[in-house]
């Protein structure tokens, strides 16, 4: 999927000024973003059957892919947004894609999108930036609480 959408990504490194002191500019160098109008879902029968109806179902702003993330168009503007799929794109590297993977379908299964610590975490953190929480490592904080 990723692939198929390298002409039209762009390199995190547009938010350096705006996430100063939260991500390093090494890593926003390294991962990127798709402004999209339909954000590509996981929607194959395997994760209906696993109970993954209503996630699939769910209309979200964005979602994240490994190195890459989508967001739509009308939310393409909201940093928090980027914010937050940006902690996700942390939690993708240091769980590696299979690991992310079964872990967050997991975690959906036993305790439902809102309650997935996984998505916890990050909303914890895309709060804290909204709210200009002190400076932290998101990296760091990913790392250490997962
Ligand atoms: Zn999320």
């Amino acid at each position: 999927m990723n692939s198929s959408h390298e002409e039209v990504r762009q390199a995190c490194s547009a938010f350096e000024e705006y996430f100063k002191g939260f991500y390093s500019p090494s890593f926003l160098q390294t991962e990127f973003f798709v402004v999209t109008d339909e954000i590509p879902k996981p929607d194959f029968p395997e994760s209906r059957e696993a109970g993954l109806g209503d996630f699939i179902d769910m209309d979200i702003g964005g979602i994240t892919y490994n190195d890459t993330y989508y967001v739509k168009k009308d939310a393409a503007n909201e940093l928090r947004l980027h914010f937050h799929e940006l902690a996700h794109v942390v939690q993708w590297r240091e769980l590696t894609p299979q690991g992310f993977i079964e872990r967050y379908i997991r975690e959906v299964q036993d305790f439902g999108y809102d309650e997935a610590p996984l998505e916890k975490m990050v909303y914890a953190l895309d709060g804290h930036y909204q709210k200009h929480g002190r400076h932290l490592s998101v990296e760091q904080f990913v790392r250490d609480n997962l």
